[in-house]
């Protein structure tokens, strides 16, 4: 029996799991403790060296190391060892591995040589006072935007000094040759709450010594989980630098009212031979089955969550992130490869110290290798299973854009005809799959696949550039104003688009230039574009402004969203009911993928419209009373604002919204469930 197999039993997890805060390197200005877990070493040494180069011959020192509980091994180092760097020596039955820590904190250039680091010299000033920018908001307030540290910057456009590193994510007042603000300034002025940054965690396909020659990739390669990684550094080889530098660009950020969230790469590596857990006890971290590795993320292996020790170890990293780093959130790669008990373990975990962290991931249904029977995997149709984290949306994203997998197929806001039924179940947060609102995650564009706007022009080629943009910004507006979490690609409020050059577009530009990955700013100088930029940021605005945009519970859903009937051919639209706390006694939404107008009948009321074709905010634009005419490919929102009757305007809100919801289903003949819904209230 191979010691792979033997790893996922009951005997070995009894006798060798380790529940300890305390494993990797604890610095302290008389002694650095060492714990490390390696149950099937003979022998395990630390070294000790001066730099983090892992070809330089400067050992300073060599320390072996205890068998401790558990399969652990410890050692304390006597002295200040803040900045040494370290490796452990691992004796196995047929060879001796040099390793990293796979709990390091930090490493010297490319992540090869783990570094004892005095953690609270790399705080920013009043990072003490550092508090999360949305602290006791629901998931469902959350507006995320999501970035490449790269593409914010490398556009010399931009005017950012700190170009491609995490320092240009604190660089304000940059701007445009014309004078458009750039970077943090656009990204706030947009509105967003919650900023995505991909892998920024140390990964292997940038060589960190090579940094003056162009290299670019997204970083879904993880080496060392719980080290930022150091191409974003302005010194990759000095291992306290990208921890000062990263913990900088969240305070920044929070300063400014941003929260952050973090991709993480739990569920495969770079490389499963070579990386550090897997060599210090083989093979332990990744699903095997007959001595190959399990491959179901299409990376080359799969991480074995099931295992209680990596269970933990993943369970530890995104805890150490929220601790240390002040992450507000983690989205997860390919969830659906993690199990659903490792899953709730870091919610809850992490949830006991910092309540207001959200968690969402790509849970697609995937085949893997499990080591153990009856394990149930985080996908999103096992959502149920994991109540406090959120899933992707394929559901409105297939829906809006067409078919991920076919880029020429159109989606509705193409004008492709669409189930009304889909629709609404989209607009409602996909309660076919989804227990709850805070559990979807509503877009129309990632890293991954083709941008929105590339999508279009690829799909829609006998339409012109204008009504592309019409598309767009439906597109937008549906996202904006379904239930759930909204989240759109950076660059997508600017119509981002990667040519190849050759008149086609990379759907997949992980390894791309720079050139064809940034965001290209002067962009914000065509009026078009400009249009279309501001269009985001009032469809933002109109969410912030409305908290029936964004209900917490299904429950309010199904008590406040109404499908309209009878409307024009592929025409949709939904009557929101005011929530207590929200200015409007309720909203109109509809939205018109047709290239021709539709004319819509109203509920009673003098209604405001604040969104239409060409602009999208808060204030109104036109009073519609009776019917309204919605542009050709657009969408249209209209708010009802209160009466004033007397001065007591909260109790005199129910009745009067009630008489406005009869009205509405007498005027447009409202779903027979909407009627059946409002009876029940009045009872
Ligand atoms: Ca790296």
């Amino acid at each position: 029996m191979a010691i792979s197999d033997l790893y996922s039993t009951e005997d070995f997890e009894r006798k060798y799991t380790y529940l300890g805060p305390d494993l990797g390197a604890r610095w302290s200005k008389d002694s650095t403790a060492f714990r490390l877990w390696a149950p099937t070493a003979k022998s395990v040494t630390v070294c000790l060296y001066r730099s983090g180069d892992p070809d330089a011959q400067d050992a300073v020192g060599r320390i072996p190391m205890k068998r401790a509980v558990a399969g652990t091994w410890t050692t304390d180092a006597d002295g200040d060892l803040n900045g040494v760097y370290y490796t452990y020596l691992v004796e196995l039955e047929d060879r001796v591995n040099e390793v990293c820590d796979p709990y390091a904190v930090t490493t010297g250039v490319n992540g090869q040589r783990a570094m004892v680091l005095d953690l609270s010299s790399t705080d920013p000033q009043d990072w003490d006072h550092d508090a999360p920018p949305h602290a006791g908001l629901p998931a469902t307030d959350a507006v995320i935007y999501e970035l490449h540290i790269r593409d914010l910057s490398t556009d010399p456009a931009s005017g950012i000094v700190n170009k491609g590193k995490f320092l240009g994510l604190t660089e304000t007042g940059t701007a445009t040759p014309d004078g458009i603000p750039t970077g943090l300034d656009h990204i706030k002025g947009l509105g967003i709450t919650h900023l995505h940054l991909l892998p920024s965690y140390d990964y292997g396909s940038v060589d960190e010594t090579k940094l003056d020659v162009p290299q670019f990739n997204w970083g879904y390669d993880p080496v060392n989980f719980n080290v930022p990684e150091g191409s974003y550094a302005t010194d990759p080889y000095h291992g306290e630098v990208r921890v000062k530098e990263m913990k900088q660009m969240i305070k920044t950020l929070h300063e400014n009212g941003i929260s952050v969230v973090m991709d993480v790469v739990y569920n495969h590596v770079y490389e499963a031979k070579d990386f550090c857990f897997n060599r210090i006890v083989p093979d332990y971290f990744s699903r095997t089955k007959s001595g190959a590795y399990s491959n179901g993320s299409g990376c080359g292996n799969d991480t074995a969550s099931e295992r209680s020790m990596v269970r933990k170890y993943i369970v530890d990293s995104v805890k150490y992130w929220a601790d240390e780093y002040h992450i507000d959130g983690f989205r997860f790669d390919l969830v659906g490869l993690l199990d659903v008990q490792t899953i709730n373990e870091i919610v809850a975990t992490v949830h006991q110290s910092h309540p207001d962290v959200i968690f969402y991931g790509e849970g697609w249904t995937m085949p893997t290798d499990l080591t153990k029977p009856d394990v149930l995997m985080a996908t999103q149709t096992n959502s149920h299973l994991t109540p406090g984290f959120a899933y992707f949306s394929d559901t409105l994203r297939d829906l809006l854009r067409g078919y991920v997998f076919d880029d020429h197929a159109r989606g509705y806001i193409a004008g492709e005809p669409a189930d009304p039924n889909l629709v609404a179940k989209c607009f409602m947060g996909c309660p076919d799959w989804c227990p709850e609102p805070s559990q979807t995650v509503n877009y129309a564009s990632c890293h991954d696949n083709m941008s929105l706007f590339d999508r279009l022009t690829v799909s829609t080629p006998e339409d012109t550039v204008a009504d592309r943009i019409r598309m767009n910004c439906l597109s937008a507006a549906m996202v904006m104003t379904s239930q759930g979490i909204p989240f759109f690609q950076a660059g997508e409020e600017l119509l981002r688009s990667k040519p190849r050059g050759d008149g086609s577009f990379e759907h997949n530009s992980y390894r791309s230039p720079d050139s064809l990955n940034q965001i290209k700013w002067n962009d914000l100088s065509r009026p078009e574009y400009a249009k279309v930029a501001d269009y985001y940021r009032g469809l933002i605005a109109l969410r912030k402004a409305h908290p029936t945009l964004r209900l917490p519970t299904a429950d309010q859903v199904r008590q406040q969203v109404f499908p309209l009937a009878g409307l024009p051919a592929n025409v949709t639209g939904f009557h929101l009911r005011g929530s207590v706390d929200d200015s409007a006694q309720g909203l109109i939404v509809l939205f018109n993928p047709n290239r021709t107008a539709a004319a819509v009948s109203l509920p009673q009321g003098k209604w405001n419209v604040v969104v239409n074709a060409d602009f999208a905010g808060t204030a109104p634009l036109a009073i519609a009373e009776g019917s309204v005419e919605v542009a050709p490919i657009s969408a249209m929102v209209l708010t009802l604002e209160p009466l004033t009757v007397g001065t007591d305007d909260k109790n005199n809100r129910i009745p009067l919204l009630l008489g406005g919801i009869a009205a509405a289903a007498a005027a447009i003949g409202g779903t027979v469930a909407y009627l059946n819904r409002k009876k029940k209230k009045d009872n």
